[in-house]
């Protein structure tokens, strides 16, 4: 097993405002996958409008990935479950810094970084980056 540090990404579900804004039905649905996506252990990530789970286990990022998705299904829209990816996160591999997304070399050694890789939450083989 490698040793990267992958995301599990994603969207929101029920944002704040949106409350009142969409049917009672749609917004419990909502309610219902925002709470089973805390119950896996997304958090908020800071820079982005996303939720996140991080995990140096690929095995548990498909896990979680695939019960995200399947957190989705409840709702009437399934694109936003299809939004659950999982990425790997750039990391030097001579010191094992983790590096920002887009970042090519690491800021510690210069060396280049072994670059973000897109995972396939149903087999956790790596595709290609859109
Ligand atoms: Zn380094």
């Amino acid at each position: 097993m490698s040793g990267r540090r992958y995301w599990v990404s994603s969207p929101p579900a029920l944002l704040e405002g949106m409350e009142g804004e969409i049917d009672e039905a749609d917004e419990e649905k909502l309610e219902a996958v925002g709470g089973a996506l805390a119950e896996l252990g997304f958090m908020e990530d800071r820079d982005n409008v996303q939720l996140v789970f991080k995990t140096r286990d690929l095995e548990q990022a498909c896990e979680v990935a695939r019960a995200a998705r399947a957190a989705w299904a409840i709702t009437d829209n399934p694109l936003d479950g299809d939004s659950v990816e999982i990425t790997a996160q750039p990391e030097c591999p001579r010191c094992g810094r983790l590096g920002r997304f887009r970042d090519p070399f690491c800021a510690s050694c210069g060396v280049p970084m072994l670059p973000a890789e897109d995972i396939d939450p149903d087999t956790g083989a790596v595709r290609p980056r859109r």
